[in-house]
């Protein structure tokens, strides 16, 4: 059952890295609470991810 604050669209969005895609573009989204994966891609803040991959 999904959580309401999903139904409104207010996904809890959780970022993600697909180990198949090379560079940025395996970055992307999805929601920590119903696991549905964020429309389009959106270049994450640089800092956040910073020592985090290496
Ligand atoms: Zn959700």
């Amino acid at each position: 059952m999904r959580d309401i604050r999903c139904l409104i669209r207010r996904h809890r969005w959780e970022s993600r890295h697909n180990p198949e895609v090379e560079g940025p573009k395996g970055d992307y989204q999805t929601c920590a609470r119903c696991g549905e994966d964020k429309a389009g891609y959106e270049a994450p803040p640089k800092n956040m991810y910073r020592g985090v991959w290496g």
